[in-house]
């Protein structure tokens, strides 16, 4: 018997003049732990946008979300982890294959089971070209040459796999393709309460379309809506959120452009023109999730969800372009 798996489908590496790299550096990086229900945490960046963690607890053992951008971030999770349960980590679930969520999960031990989606574990083949992609997001941080091997996921699942850390069940869901095509979800029922790593934000964030779909990715986010319900969402990047909040945001968001850039490529607008059209509406303003921003900081945040936006014109353009060719009047033989 032969069966067939589903393909990676590769990130677009194109990116618009003026691309401005998220800043994830280790640097100054502290996770502050946010008790969201007895043993489950949320181990959030104390600067926007570095990468959010996560932690639950059961009776017999301990589940950690993602790894950090670098061993040494991995192992500052761990300390932070020993510091909120006696429980030994036993699981860790990577969100997405990216850099800045697995590299750091050579730091954890062989005893750690690593669990994700077959289609992220199937992207990380290529360790010196990831490294290439994220290291603009170090911003002159030396901490990738500790970065020597990607450690991947031992064990992997198609579509849902179940963890029982002893009286608590955790579940691990891929729903489709979103900001690339194996995101991970990562659910707690009892506490209502799912990490959702790069597939969703934050209202007023922009997704990053590196896949380039908005027409999956809107139809993985109603998959995740018809199948669970939480209540409190802990994103890879930015503040923890409402989930029916974020989840209308997204949707919107990516069937807004989905529609928007097809309309105006059909009335043959060229790219340029097309950016210059669908400016970002509602963006997020920092200082109403963060207290006392340094100065300089929400601008430089706004610059950064424009950025996302326009990459997200950029590669719905090209995705339609692959995808979809504009037809000339119908012939007629
Ligand atoms: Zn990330």
């Amino acid at each position: 018997m032969v069966c067939w798996p589903l393909p990676v489908i590769p990130e677009m590496s194109e990116r618009q003049q003026g691309f401005m790299a998220p800043n994830l550096s280790p640097k100054g990086l502290r996770l502050i732990p946010h008790e969201l229900a007895e043993g489950v945490y949320g181990l959030m960046a104390n600067k926007l946008p570095k990468d959010n963690n996560g932690l639950v607890v059961g009776d017999r053992a301990a589940l950690v979300i993602d790894s950090g951008i670098t061993p040494d971030v991995g192992r500052y999770i761990q300390e932070v982890v020993a510091t909120l349960t006696d429980r030994p980590v036993l699981y860790l679930a990577n969100t997405t294959f990216h850099g800045d969520h697995t590299f750091g999960n050579a730091a954890f031990g062989d005893d750690v089971t690593v669990i994700s989606s077959r289609l992220n574990k199937a992207s990380m083949t290529d360790l010196e070209e990831e490294k290439e992609y994220r290291s603009e997001s170090m911003y002159g941080d030396p901490g990738f040459a500790g970065v020597t091997r990607w450690r991947t996921p031992d064990l992997v699942f198609d579509r849902y796999c179940e963890l029982d850390l002893g009286g608590r069940e955790v579940q691990l869901w891929h729903f489709g393709p979103g900001n690339g095509s194996g995101d991970t979800i990562v659910h707690v029922p009892d506490a209502k309460v799912a990490w959702v790593g790069n597939f969703l934000r934050h209202p007023g964030i922009p997704p990053m379309l590196l896949a380039g779909d908005p027409v999956g990715y809107a139809r993985s986010l109603r998959s995740l809506r018809a199948t669970l319900a939480p209540e409190t969402l802990v994103p890879g990047h930015g503040p923890l959120t409402d989930a029916d909040a974020a989840l209308t945001y997204m949707l919107g968001y990516v069937e807004r452009i989905g529609l928007d850039v097809a309309e105006r490529r059909l009335a043959g607008m060229d790219l340029q023109a097309t950016m210059a059209d669908l400016p970002l509406a509602d963006p997020l303003d920092l200082t109403t999730v963060v207290a006392e921003p340094e100065p300089g900081e929400p601008e430089r945040f706004a610059r950064l969800m424009r950025s996302n936006h326009e990459l997200n014109v950029l590669l719905t353009y090209r995705w339609l372009e692959a995808t979809s060719p504009v037809r000339g009047p119908a012939r007629h033989a």
